[in-house]
């Protein structure tokens, strides 16, 4: 890879991991880029990019319409950019469009979106990337830009998707815009019990990863509305079949090669973190003011495993 167009690759960039699970740190905004890279976090688990659109006050379509597809482009290469500059070359995980319509709604644009009675059910991540694949293609797009700067750190996850089908299209559409999935880093969350129970199928399609989005994966497994608050003392990620979709998940991933790791809000729960460096994930993502507690655990966790094995 090129690494000339990478500006300065920081000689104080902390590249050994302190644990064999890697600890990384969830980013929502760039500017928090500094801020999550201080942690001394392995990288990135989670970069939003819907709130680098959500930002710019306007639907995907709108800001398209109004200011051309060079500049929507560039939105998103400029938001990426600083967060992989700020980590290179630890890894950054950019997650592709990934906002529900009401939220699209709010925006100016927003009166073309669809009226949903359930948005989380609807017309988001992945469901409306695969349907709007010229809107998708910019994203791409910015993308293969940043591979073409150096920024060869930036890893693509796609969210919500059911089934390899969802994947291999994805894939296709990546491939389209010169994105060379065989050497680039890319994979899936699973955040649905479709996605966990499909593990093995979605294996064979070429993914390096598979990341839990335990918010919306405990939402949709216990039917649970995670913005309702009539039923928020049932929603609970430790569910003895939310785990058991997990751990089914990470035991075939590792039966072909594919790394696991968790971006929901459950990576900065201490107890999911002893649940799943037992269970042998690869990388546990946490929010900025919880990866020391994560570092710690993770290593506690880690000892005590090393110890049971050689008793
Ligand atoms: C998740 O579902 O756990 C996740 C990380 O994605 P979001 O919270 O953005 O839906
Ligand atoms: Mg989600």
């Amino acid at each position: 890879a090129d690494h000339d167009a990478v500006e300065e690759v920081r000689p104080d960039t902390p590249v050994k991991p302190m644990t064999a699970t890697r600890v990384k740190v969830n980013v929502s905004i760039p500017n928090a880029a500094e801020r999550a890279a201080a942690t001394g976090a392995d990288g990135v688990g989670l970069l939003r990019i819907e709130h680098m659109i959500l930002s710019l006050g306007k639907t995907p379509e709108r800001y398209i319409e109004d200011n051309g597809t060079e500049a929507y482009i560039d939105q998103i290469v400029e938001g990426v950019r600083t967060v992989a500059e700020e980590f290179y070359p630890r890894p950054v995980r950019a997650r592709t469009l990934d906002a529900p319509t009401d939220e699209f709604r709010q925006l100016d644009g927003g009166e073309d979106e669809p009226e949903e009675h359930n948005p989380m059910l609807g017309y988001r991540g992945i469901r409306r990337s695969l349907d709007r694949p010229e809107v998708f293609k910019y994203e791409l797009e910015a993308f293969r830009k940043l591979y073409a700067m150096g920024y060869d750190n930036v890893e693509i996850m796609l969210p919500l998707v059911n089934d390899s089908e969802d994947v291999l299209r994805a894939k296709r559409l990546m491939e389209e815009v010169g994105i060379d999935t065989e050497k680039r880093s890319w994979g899936v969350m699973v955040e649905t019990p479709a996605a966990a129970l499909g593990i093995e199928e979605m294996a064979e399609t070429g993914i390096d990863f598979a990341s839990f989005g335990t918010n919306d994966l405990t939402q949709y497994t216990l039917a649970v509305d995670r913005n309702n608050e009539n039923v928020a003392d049932r929603y609970d990620a430790m569910h003895p079949s939310i785990l058991e979709l997990i751990s089914q998940t990470i035991e075939t991933c590792r039966e072909h090669d594919i790394e696991t790791s968790i971006c929901g809000q459950a990576g900065s729960d201490t107890e999911m973190v002893r649940f799943l460096v037992n269970e042998g994930v690869t990388s546990i993502s946490a929010n900025i003011d919880a990866v020391r507690d994560v570092q710690h655990e993770v290593k506690r966790v880690e000892q005590r495993l090393l110890l049971d094995s050689v008793r």
